[in-house]
């Protein structure tokens, strides 16, 4: 188990935080410097209350047992960084994890693609054999296309049981968390790496310095680090409040990351949108001296609109809490609406997002009667601290009720065109985000 050590004189405020984590068996610290600057002018921005693991799917059995915690964003008044402060073991977020990358079709098609672009922007010639090491590699969902194209591909990625899944494909995975001594480790064994890559994993990590450096040891003197997060930017526009949970500990804008890069000799010379996950940024960097005069406008230009919608201001997300409070009474009023006439109402999708959504809004098993997803490792299971119990995809075909509230609305297109079936049987699916539409 994970023991919290607070080695300094305890302040009143954390002798009753030690007390809240003693009654509560908690398994969080509060972390007070930055993640990435290490500064400790933080201020908190948003208050989601007490939340549970929005990957901790539950047995019925577990109810009793189950752990809240405190969900807050907290600025960096120094690098501008949107954190979660509220550090939960990582061997309990990610040694047994929920999430298969290669789940939807439309994060294999987004992967195939992405390795596409790599082999064209970095394998000189035809049959170049790149070394390529992604750290969080999930099922392969990257590795495969990438191996496809003849590279030497090997993955890091810490869940036992998603490596195990990887390790079915026949790919080459470290089942451990990125570290130093990691990346030593296939120095010694392998070589350095060409390409090092890293998507949907850096937000999901709380010491940056120990990856960064690792990443330092790994990467060729002329290797490129590229990687994808969520942008901080589609986050507040589209108010995707539902990305926020104990997992995500960073909340990305290319100000924040250039920053940060910068300290360690590195730096960002590309960036672009792509659209997963409703709004991500692949990011490209190198170290200082191996850039040349690959730098390119689109870093600048991204820093330039941030700065215009004030992200580096943390007035900005204080409006994003009164904006998220509207969308949670319309939600409920709707969902009040379905009731009232009588008509049945289920969940679509019961991935992390699901459940900030379903915890923020209070939305529990009294008014949802169950939730389909598509994933054998969630089905079965009870959503954290809403309990409304998981099925298959099927389940919901078979007894048609009249409403589906789309959780997984950031799969909008893709499950639209796969249940075409139940719309055109006049279902109806309720969109909870970026704004409570019914369709
Ligand atoms: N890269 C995949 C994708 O984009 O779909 C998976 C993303 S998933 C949200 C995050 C993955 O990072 C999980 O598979 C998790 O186990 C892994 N992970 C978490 N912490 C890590 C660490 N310190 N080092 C390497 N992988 C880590």
């Amino acid at each position: 188990m994970f023991i919290v050590l607070r080695p300094k004189t305890l302040r009143i405020a954390e002798l009753r935080k030690m007390q809240h984590m003693v009654a509560n068996k908690l398994l969080y610290y509060h972390r007070e410097d930055c993640r990435l600057c290490r500064s400790k002018n933080l201020i908190k921005v948003l208050d989601l209350g007490e939340q549970p693991l929005a990957g901790g799917f539950l047995d019925q059995n577990e109810f009793q047992d189950e752990k809240f915690f405190p969900l807050r964003l907290y600025f960096c008044k120094d690098c501008t960084l949107i954190q979660n402060s509220e550090i939960i073991d990582k061997e309990v977020l990610f040694k047994h994890y929920f999430y298969i990358s290669s789940a939807s079709k439309t994060g294999v098609d987004h992967f195939k693609s992405y390795a596409e672009d790599l082999n064209t922007c970095f394998a000189r010639k035809k049959g170049d054999n790149l070394f390529i090491v992604e750290l969080g590699s999930n099922d392969g969902v990257l590795l495969l296309p990438l191996r496809e194209f003849g590279h030497n591909v090997l993955g890091v990625e810490p869940s036992k049981n998603i490596t195990e899944i990887a390790r079915k494909k026949g790919l080459a995975i470290i089942n451990d968390f990125f570290t130093q001594e990691v990346a030593r480790e296939i120095v010694d064994k392998h070589s350095k790496a060409d390409i090092i890559t890293a998507n949907n994993v850096l937000a999901h990590i709380d010491d940056m310095e120990e990856v960064i450096k690792g990443i330092l040891i790994l990467l060729k003197p002329e290797g490129i680090l590229v990687f994808e997060v969520h942008y901080l930017l589609d986050l507040i526009e589209k108010l995707q409040y539902d990305a926020i949970y104990h997992e995500h500990f960073c909340y990305h804008s290319v100000i924040a990351l250039s920053k940060f890069f910068e300290k360690w000799d590195m730096n960002i010379y590309k960036v672009q949108r792509v659209p997963m996950h409703e709004g991500s940024i692949r990011v490209y960097v190198k170290r200082k001296e191996n850039l040349g005069r690959l730098q390119e406008k689109s870093v600048q230009e991204l820093i330039r609109i941030e700065r215009d919608k004030q992200l580096d201001n943390e007035q900005t997300f204080y409006g994003f809490t009164q904006r998220i409070n509207k969308q949670k009474e319309m939600l409920n009023s709707a969902i009040q609406q379905i009731k009232q006439k009588g008509e049945r109402i289920v969940g679509y999708g019961a991935a992390g997002r699901a459940n900030t959504l379903l915890n923020y809004c209070n939305i529990t098993y009294e008014m949802i009667d169950y939730i389909v997803d598509a994933s054998p490792l969630r089905q079965g299971k009870y959503t954290p601290g809403t309990h409304i119990p998981i099925f298959s995809i099927e389940k919901f075909r078979e007894d048609n009720p009249e409403n589906v509230l789309l959780l997984a609305w950031s799969y909008k297109k893709e499950i639209l065109e796969k249940e075409y079936d139940y719309r055109k049987k006049g279902g109806k699916f309720v969109i909870p985000l970026p704004m409570v539409e019914i369709i």
